[in-house]
């Protein structure tokens, strides 16, 4: 055995929650090291959208041309086909735009990107691994962890050179999807329902499939038999590469035994030409863990959620978790976070997870009209108008899960001890409809600057104080209380009377991951509270 390296922050799994807190703690400087017990490569196809919140934050770390450029080409189609078969009949289509067809959207600067994780989490790896700071070990199985007066005690295995060592660090992030010992010892108790279902994944290639039947280009096709709404095949590339999903009910199914190609020939079509890559077996979940911290001990990403991949939502709720707790405990290892910063991170992240799962599981019930399912094969006029009336259900109750600006962007923190509130109603929650808001606990709304850039480019290192219609003088008082705490915050004037409505206070003050903690339109009487309030030092 080595001696005890030691870290100011340890993360364990470097899937794309554990590669994200790496690099934005590598961003603001601090010094982490990230252990992963696989050699990294990505064998199986799992996340495919990163939606517009994901895509700002790439904007922020300045990856997101790259993002752009990995995932499916701007040309290809977006829409989803639900049919029979590639050669059966067609119920529903829903054309969406390509990206490369997209006008400029009002409420991001950041449109959402299909970017598998196959080429997503390399960059994200990339992205980590620039940083001086950040330690990335491969092949480092993490065991256990013991918790001391100033930190965690690591054991880890370093499974290359099969050799045990201590990692000390002031902190640890379980970011390994709950695989590991750390949420047991934690005594994390899930909360919701821990099978769903059980499911088989086929990564396949196949060379030109849209020559092969008569739906046409689209990203997703849903298949639809007797039995209900069933597998599906997802483009992961816009070329050759693609994922044929199929529910096992509740029967767990190895993916040895699984009769993959009887399920191709059904569905895809018996002359398909396909190289079978790699099969997954997952277990649909809808779960939310009851603990997300213990003293100086955190998880994130699914070591505390797991949902339905319906709506798309995994990664990018876990890459939340990563952007909220990395300011977080920059803050509190440079010495000007308080300690309700880091009991803000549950206190932030959970509601938001939980409505999210909730979302993600409401899409999973079958669908109603038996009658209409039985006949949805027959090759005659009751066959006809049976997948009539299938297809207007798919489309009146399946499709509003690929429109969901309201979760993604309209997320926001209200039972934060770090945020002040400022009285004013919330907007309605909505699923599929965002409402820009710069009410505290929101995410600062996007609006384009003069010189071109978002406003959301202004929201990076510390905080930022933004003042409206010459404000900036009475900005004064916080600036200077901020100072006096040394906590890092950037005064910006802006007279555009459209931003100023926008955010509809003369001073809106934004924390270092985007969110409005704070407005008014004159500094408070007490500057000082102000500051120690959304620095976490105060209860
Ligand atoms: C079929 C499918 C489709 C999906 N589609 C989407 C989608 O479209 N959009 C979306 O947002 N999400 C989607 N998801 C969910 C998404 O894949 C996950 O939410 C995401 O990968 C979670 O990231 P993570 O970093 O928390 O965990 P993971 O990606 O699972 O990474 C955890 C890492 O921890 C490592 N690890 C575990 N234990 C240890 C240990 N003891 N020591 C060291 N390392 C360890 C593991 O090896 C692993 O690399 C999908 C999931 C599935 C199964």
């Amino acid at each position: 055995m080595s001696g005890a390296d030691e870290t100011p922050v340890l993360i364990v799994g470097a899937g794309p929650v554990g590669l994200a807190l790496a690099a934005d703690l590598g961003r603001r400087g601090i010094d982490c090291t990230l252990v992963e017990q696989s050699d990294g490569t990505i064998y199986h196809p799992r996340a495919n959208t990163v939606n517009s919140r994901t895509m700002e934050f790439c904007r922020r770390w300045g990856i997101a041309e790259e993002v752009r450029q990995a995932g499916t080409p701007p040309d290809f189609p977006l829409d989803i086909i639900f049919c029979t078969a590639l050669n059966g009949y067609m119920l529903a289509r829903v054309e969406r735009p390509t990206y490369g067809g997209h006008k400029p959207l009002a409420t991001t600067p950041e449109r959402s990107q299909r970017c598998n994780q196959l080429f997503f989490d390399p960059l994200m790896r990339k992205l980590a691994s620039s940083f001086r700071g950040v330690r990335l070990r491969y092949r480092c199985r993490f065991e256990s962890f013991a918790e001391t007066a100033d930190g965690v005690d690591c054991r880890v295995h370093d499974l290359a050179n099969d050799r045990r060592e201590t990692i000390k660090a002031r902190f640890l992030v379980a970011c390994c999807a709950g695989r590991s010992s750390v949420p047991q010892a934690l005594g994390v108790r899930w909360e919701g329902q821990p099978i769903l279902s059980y499911h088989l994944n086929a990564f396949l290639k196949i060379k030109e499939l849209w020559t092969r039947h008569n739906k046409g280009k689209a990203a997703f096709y849903f298949f639809v038999d007797e039995a209900g709404l069933g597998p599906s095949l997802i483009e992961l590339d816009g070329n050759e590469l693609w994922r044929f999903g199929v529910s096992t009910g509740q029967r767990l199914i190895a993916p040895d035994n699984a009769n993959i190609p009887a399920l191709i020939e059904k569905f895809l079509g018996s002359d398909i030409p396909y190289e079978l890559l790699s099969v997954l077996a997952w277990t649909c979940r809808s779960i939310v863990a009851d603990t997300w911290r213990r003293g100086s001990v955190f998880l994130a990403g699914d070591a505390v959620h797991q949902h339905s991949p319906s709506g798309g939502f995994g990664m990018n709720t876990g890459l939340g978790d990563a952007v909220d707790l990395s300011w977080k405990l920059a803050a509190a290892l440079d010495g000007w976070g308080g300690p309700a910063l880091l009991d803000s991170y549950e206190a932030e992240r959970r509601p938001v997870a939980g409505r999210i799962v909730r979302e993600a599981t409401e899409g999973q019930a079958p669908l109603a009209d038996a009658a209409a399912l039985a006949l949805i094969n027959a090759p005659n006029s009751a066959g006809d108008r049976a997948r009539g009336t299938v297809g207007e259900e798919i489309l009146r109750e399946r499709t509003k899960v690929f429109v969901s600006d309201g979760l993604v962007l309209g997320y926001r923190y209200e039972a934060s001890p770090i945020i002040v509130p400022d009285g004013t109603p919330a907007p309605a929650e909505s699923v599929s409809r965002y409402t820009p808001t710069a009410r505290p606990g929101s995410r600062a709304p996007h609006a384009w600057l003069n010189d071109g850039r978002s406003t959301l480019d202004l929201f990076d290192d510390g905080f930022v104080l933004l003042a409206f219609n010459g404000a900036a003088g009475d900005a004064s008082p916080v600036v200077a209380a901020a100072g006096s705490r040394n906590v890092p915050l950037t005064l910006v004037p802006l007279d555009d009377p459209a931003i100023a409505a926008l955010y509809e206070r003369r001073l809106v003050l934004v924390r270092p991951d985007g969110h409005v903690c704070w407005r008014d339109n004159a500094a408070p009487q007490d500057p000082l509270a102000l500051i120690d309030r959304v620095r976490g030092a105060v209860h």
